[in-house]
């Protein structure tokens, strides 16, 4: 069994070792999971709502040593850790607890002339069983609590595995349910490293919610195969931002300077390639570097720091490598582009011009704080640019005109586009999150991620009980003619042939026999 090791990344200091769950050891969680959620399933949506807005009353009874706490181990500024990890969970529940029952009822199904014959069928919504929630370190409370809550309200078991750069977040999680008064064995934290991340997948649960990079989503959806789970894949972006000539400029640099370094850049939706018009290019890029000179960057737990540490030095190693290769390959950095020496994962935001776009920072994810920026000469240029990519998460327009903004939106190929917004909708629990391409499968979030952990039942009655169906034995003469007769009936134009139909169905309903 190996260990992992929780360090600060501003610092470089040990906060804890942990020894990996293994293979044996994620087993028996699913086993005590299993039987937990047995009867929680069978719990009304109200009670199980009840304990989750519990969950909720702990994170704000908590809050300042679990904003504290996120900031340590993860590396975000404070004001981050609240705003991006903790209020969104608690937002999202508050939605959820409400409206989940809502969201799940149980849906008719009107099957016009089989009504009339007796039928009646509806949609109801079960409990998958027990779900495995595997999440990456950059939001290490919001993302995994987040499905967990919503996982736990539909009724569901959850065995969660938090990344090994985030195990003490991943482990006051569990805590802060159990203090919420969940069942005990329900949620169940498997602390480790990929091998256990692997386990969980390979252990055969009823579905996986993975969040991360491309490369293991890949490898987690082959596991899964061998079992035919069901999995859900939160992975990668490479958001395009655009800026039209219409724009707030100021606005708008603000938010591509907050939408590039917020957790210093080490968003899956931040922005990663930013197309502004070419006519408004040179002041939009004076007002971008101006503000990120004004950015503090620091130990994520100072209250006045802007921009925090990255997470891990894998992580930190690959951005500058990346940076680096663009700058061979002509790129200019305004601003930033190295690490500086010295304890801590820290890389400078840095703003790219002149990027050439076969490089790595403009096609590959850059989990860093790197603004790209290029420009654009008509509005279908920039599209073309936005789309040209293997990612499809988010993307964002900003324009004036809102109009003209919904339009470019309806043509851009993400899971979210947004008109003069970026970002932050994960945190709105209420709306869909996802997208296509290597972005990733299904969705989290909104009715259509609440709809991933449950399994749809098809209910369907018939009240004639007495009566045999007509497609049933025995075949005859009489019982083709009846058939032909109602195809007629039912789909010949024009009223003749219909009524023709009824009287070959009449007659024929009389020849054939044990219906
Ligand atoms: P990784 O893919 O490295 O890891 C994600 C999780 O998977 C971790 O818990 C990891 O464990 C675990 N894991 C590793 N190997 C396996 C395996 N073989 N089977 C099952 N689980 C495994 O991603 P990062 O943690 O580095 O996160 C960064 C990535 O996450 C970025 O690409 C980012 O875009 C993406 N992301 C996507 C979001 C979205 O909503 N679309 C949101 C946030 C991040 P361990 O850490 O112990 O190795």
């Amino acid at each position: 069994m190996g260990t992992i090791q929780s360090i600060n990344p501003a610092t470089g200091v040990l906060l804890a070792e942990f020894s990996s769950a293994d293979e044996a050891a994620v087993r028996a969680s699913i086993l005590r999971c299993r039987v937990a959620q047995s009867e929680w399933g069978r719990r009304s949506f109200r009670e199980r709502g009840k304990i989750l807005l519990q969950f909720r009353e702990r994170i704000r009874v908590n809050l300042d040593s679990l904003a504290h706490l996120i900031s340590e181990e993860g590396g975000k500024p404070l004001v981050e850790s609240i705003s991006s990890d903790l209020e969104p969970v608690m937002e999202l529940i508050t939605f959820f607890a409400a409206n989940a029952a809502r969201l799940l009822r149980r849906e008719k199904i009107w099957l016009g002339k089989w009504s009339l014959l007796g039928r009646s069928s509806a949609v109801e919504f079960f409990p998958v069983g027990v779900v495995g929630v595997i999440a990456p370190w950059n939001y290490p409370f919001s993302i995994p609590a987040g499905q967990i809550v919503m996982a736990l309200l539909a009724g569901n078991g959850v065995i969660f595995k938090p990344s090994e750069f985030t195990p003490l977040i991943g482990k006051k999680i569990g805590e802060l349910f159990v203090e919420a008064g969940l069942p005990a064995d329900l949620l169940q934290v498997v602390i480790g490293d990929g091998a256990t991340g692997a386990a969980v997948v390979n252990a055969g649960l009823d579905r996986i919610v993975f969040t991360g990079s491309v490369p293991t989503g890949k490898k987690v959806m082959a596991a899964a195969s061998a079992h035919l789970t069901p999995v859900v894949l939160e992975l990668g972006g490479k958001d395009p931002m655009i800026v039209l000539k219409d724009a707030d400029l100021d606005l708008a640099a603000s938010a591509a300077v907050w939408g590039a370094f917020t957790n210093s850049g080490q968003v899956c939706a931040s922005v990663e390639r930013l197309y502004v018009d070419q006519s408004i290019a040179k002041r939009f890029t004076e007002l971008c570097v101006e503000k990120t000179r004004g950015l503090k960057q620091g130990n994520p737990l100072d209250v006045n720091t802007d921009v925090g540490v990255m997470n891990n030095e894998p992580q930190l190693k690959k951005v500058a490598a990346q940076v680096s290769a663009a700058i061979g390959q002509g790129a200019k950095a305004l601003i930033g582009g190295a690490a500086p020496a010295g304890k801590g994962y820290f890389y400078p935001p840095t703003i790219l011009v002149d990027v050439a776009a076969e490089s790595d920072v403009m096609r590959d994810e850059t989990f860093g704080p790197v603004l790209p920026i290029a420009s654009f000469k008509t509005e279908e240029e920039a599209i073309r640019l936005a789309n040209d990519s293997e990612f499809g998460l988010t993307a964002s327009i900003w324009t004036k005109d809102l109009r003209r903004g919904e339009i470019m939106a309806r043509q851009i190929q993400a899971g979210t586009v947004m008109v003069n917004e970026n970002v932050y909708t994960y945190a709105l629990g209420q709306t869909p999150w996802g997208g296509p391409k290597a972005s990733g499968l299904g969705r989290v979030h909104g009715r259509l991620g609440l709809l991933e952990f449950v399994e749809p039942r098809h209910i369907h009655i018939n009240r004639f009980s007495r009566m045999k169906d007509l497609w049933w034995f025995s075949y005859s003469e009489a019982r083709l003619n009846l058939l032909k007769g109602m195809v007629d009936l039912f789909f010949a134009p024009g009223i003749w042939r219909r009524l023709k139909g009824l009287a070959k169905v009449i007659v024929n309903a009389f020849r054939a026999k044990n219906l």
